[in-house]
Order: C-alpha cells, then sequence, then structure tokens
C-alpha cells in the first residue's frame, strides 16, 4: 500500500527528524552550540561556498555557525512550512524580527508600501516611523474598499511605480476587519505589471494561521507570524516565522542571518513541543470562543461583538470569511457601553482571564487595545477602525467554556 500524504498534524511529531541521529532519541535534543565542527578545511570552505549562494546545496550540506542555521531551527522550519504549503520558512526571535525582516529585505529607500488598516501597533510604528526615516512612504486602505478604489489609491501618492510590497493583516487586530487576499495580489499584479516592479504580498497570519489559513494559496510570497500566539501557544515564548515561496526565503534568510534575528535552539525547541498540539489547542480555543461570542452578543452591557462567526451571509465580509478561513478562530472583541473607565472596570474585576496583552494562548487573556496593543496608533485613525475607548479584545483560552462565562458575566456585572 502506497503512503498517504499524512496531514500536517501528523508530522508534527515526527517530519525532519531522524532518531538514529541522536542516539534513538525519540525527540531531537536542544542543540546547545554555537558552532559545527567541519570534517575538514576542504569540508569548511565548501559549507561557506554554499552559504554564500556560490554553490548548490546538497543533502550532504553541513552546518557552519548557529546565527545561520542549527539543527532545531532548521526541524522547526521544515515543520511550520507543512501548514502553509510553502516552500521554506524562517522562524526568527519575535513576531516583530519576522515583520522587520521582511519589509527591510524587500523594500529600499524610495519604495511604497501598502497596507491594510489596522495593523499591529508595532508594525504600524515600524512602517509609519523606522521605515519613513529611510524614505520608504506608505499608504493605508480598508477593508470596504474596492480594487479600483485602492489602485487610485497608489495612484495618488506620485510613486506608484514605486509600489515594492503590500502588507495585509488579516483578520485585523483587533477588530477581525477581513482583507481580501485575492484583491491586495490583484492590486500589486496590476503595478507590477504597469511599472515593472517586482512587488511583493504579505500576510500577517497571526489571528488565523497556520490551521485556518493558508495566504500563499490565495496568492500571497509571504505568510507571516507572531509565533508568539498560536504557534507557541503557552505565554512562554516570544518568537516569529515567515513561510514562503522559494523567491523569497532565501532572501528572507540571508538578511535575518546579518542582523541575528534567528530563534535560537531553546526557543525552537518549545516551538517544536507547542506545534505537536497546535490543532487540538485552536480547536478547542474556537469551540469555546463559539460558546462565548453567542453569550456575549446577548448581554445587556455589550453594544457589539467582534467574531467571525457572527457576520452576516451575504455581506462582502462574510464572503471573505467563507473563502478564505477554515473557522472563525478563537479571537473576538467587544465593546461595552461606555467607554475607558467601564472597560478598566471590567478589566480589573475579571478573575480568571489574565488582563494582559498577547493571544492565542492556553489561558484566556484580556486587554485595552485603545490604550494598550494600539496605543501607538494615532487616535482618529484608531476610532476609522472602531477601535475605541470602549473595546476590550478577549482571547480566548482552554478553561472551561462555563468557567469563562461565568468570570466575563461577573466583571461584566462590576462595570
Ligand atoms: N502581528 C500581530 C498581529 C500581533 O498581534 C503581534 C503581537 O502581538 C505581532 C505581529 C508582533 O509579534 P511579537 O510580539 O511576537 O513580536
Amino acid at each position: 500500500m502506497s503512503k498517504p500524504n499524512f496531514s500536517p498534524e501528523t508530522l508534527m511529531m515526527s517530519h525532519g527528524y531522524t532518531p538514529a541521529w541522536s542516539e534513538g532519541s525519540i525527540k531531537p535534543p536542544v542543540f546547545l552550540t554555537s558552532t559545527f565542527v567541519f570534517e575538514s578545511a576542504e569540508k569548511g570552505k565548501e559549507f561557506f561556498d554554499i552559504q554564500c549562494g556560490r554553490k548548490q546545496a546538497t543533502p550532504s550540506t553541513g552546518l557552519i555557525y548557529s546565527r545561520m542555521n542549527n539543527p532545531d531551527l532548521q526541524i522547526l522550519e521544515e515543520r511550520l512550512a507543512l501548514w502553509d504549503k510553502a516552500d521554506g520558512c524562517a522562524s526568527f526571535e519575535s513576531g516583530m524580527a519576522a515583520v522587520s525582516t521582511v519589509l527591510l529585505s524587500e523594500c529600499i529607500p524610495g519604495d511604497l508600501i501598502l497596507h491594510s488598516n489596522p495593523l499591529y501597533g508595532a508594525t504600524h510604528f515600524f512602517i509609519k516611523h523606522y521605515l519613513k526615516n529611510l524614505g520608504i512612504e506608505s499608504v493605508g486602505y480598508w477593508p470596504d474598499q474596492t480594487k479600483e478604489e485602492i489602485i487610485d489609491l497608489v495612484e495618488a501618492t506620485g510613486v506608484a511605480n514605486r509600489l515594492r510590497f503590500v502588507f495585509v493583516e488579516s483578520p485585523a487586530n483587533p477588530n477581525n476587519a477581513l482583507y481580501d487576499i485575492e484583491v491586495a495580489n490583484a492590486v500589486r499584479g496590476h503595478f507590477a505589471l504597469k511599472y515593472d516592479v517586482p512587488t511583493k504580498l504579505g500576510v500577517d497570519n497571526t489571528y488565523m494561521g497556520p490551521l485556518w489559513s493558508q495566504p500563499l494559496k490565495h496568492g500571497a510570497d509571504y505568510s507571516i507570524y507572531s509565533a508568539t500566539k498560536y504557534i507557541g501557544g503557552h505565554s512562554d515564548l516570544v518568537a516569529g516565522a515567515v513561510c514562503g515561496t522559494s523567491h523569497v526565503i532565501p532572501k528572507v534568510r540571508k538578511l535575518r542571518s546579518h542582523l541575528g534575528s534567528m530563534a535560537n535552539p531553546w526557543t525552537c525547541w518549545m516551538m517544536l513541543r507547542s506545534l505537536e498540539t497546535l490543532k487540538i489547542r485552536m480547536e478547542a480555543q474556537a469551540r469555546n470562543a463559539e460558546q462565548i461570542a453567542h453569550w456575549l452578543k446577548d448581554h445587556p452591557k455589550v453594544e457589539k461583538v467582534y467574531y467571525l462567526g457572527l457576520l452576516k451571509p451575504g455581506t462582502n465580509q462574510h464572503t471573505i470569511w467563507a473563502k478564505q478561513y477554515d473557522s472563525p478562530g478563537a479571537m473576538m472583541s467587544f465593546d461595552i457601553k461606555g467607554g475607558e473607565s467601564e472597560c478598566f472596570r471590567f478589566l480589573n474585576n475579571l478573575k480568571l482571564a489574565k488582563l494582559a496583552v498577547s493571544l492565542g494562548s492556553t489561558e484566556s487573556l484580556a486587554e485595552h487595545p485603545y490604550s494598550m496593543t494600539h496605543a501607538a496608533i494615532p487616535d482618529a485613525d484608531k476610532i476609522k477602525m472602531n477601535v475605541t475607548e470602549k473595546m476590550i479584545r478577549f482571547s480566548v483560552g482552554l478553561e472551561n467554556p462555563k468557567d469563562i462565562i461565568w468570570d466575563i458575566g461577573q466583571a461584566l456585572e462590576a462595570v
């Protein structure tokens, strides 16, 4: 009988590692080493020729130095790439290291970035402040804009011929706004053709990936993660990852090895362990989220719930959801009747969920995006995105949903 193509969840326990490499150890050890001993000087020269791109890698290509590669890094990247059906993956010390390395590897002064709104606060600040200081301009678009309107917006910048990167965060943090990746791909295709520029498309897939969303199949070059979130999943590490096609990942790895922002062996090992339970964790969190969102939507102190399972069929947002995602996910936000003081009373009264930023962890986490994760975004922009002082972001964990509902209920009573 021929071997089937195993699913990613099956391969998380074995792919990319052979126990015989490590005395039969069923799990890969943590390779706490900075450097690797060469068999001979000739081998060392050959490995550097490969690293510098002068020679093609072969199956026997060895390792040089842990800033460039390490067995834990390699096994992790081979496993992560499976979910996105990517040609390759590069993992990082944080999600922001992943985001910044991708943008710095693609853009040079004079270039233009088109981005969705809202972006995670630090991504927004990196683009609007650090990249701007390097002479890289940016323009943001909104979920309800058509392809033609986005094209006009880019033309109006006067530097449409320098559009080098389209950065989409979908679902957007924290309001769950969805962006159509195929539309973003068509926009970059339009400019790539018109001005003969190699415009790339990257999607921040932190909210729904890698389980329920694979942006590469909709035309993206990059699927970018804060692996601190679902991939790590236990609030005990900070990491990032980028999955992509073969024409982008080597470039990102090269810049990463010069910036030195690769994930370290211990973090990689922790993520390998987390990946074994990724699917069951995310599925259980999504089941909990569904119950909580349906209970919340009828609560008298709650004005609106931003949860993808509540999108109305027939709307543009629902159409995008049905096309791009396999689940409503486990992230939601909700507006409490009132403003900052009501939200703060709610947060200060939670007994089970933790008042903390980050998301996608085993425990439920709640925060106030307006004054916390999205504090760096100008107030007017936040209001335009419905990120107001009455919004709470809630990352649903693995607790019994009845207990989470009890906790939210008693904290709302204190509002
Ligand atoms: N992208 C999104 C959507 C995020 O929510 C975050 C962090 O919260 C990041 C990127 C940055 O990731 P990290 O905190 O791992 O650097």
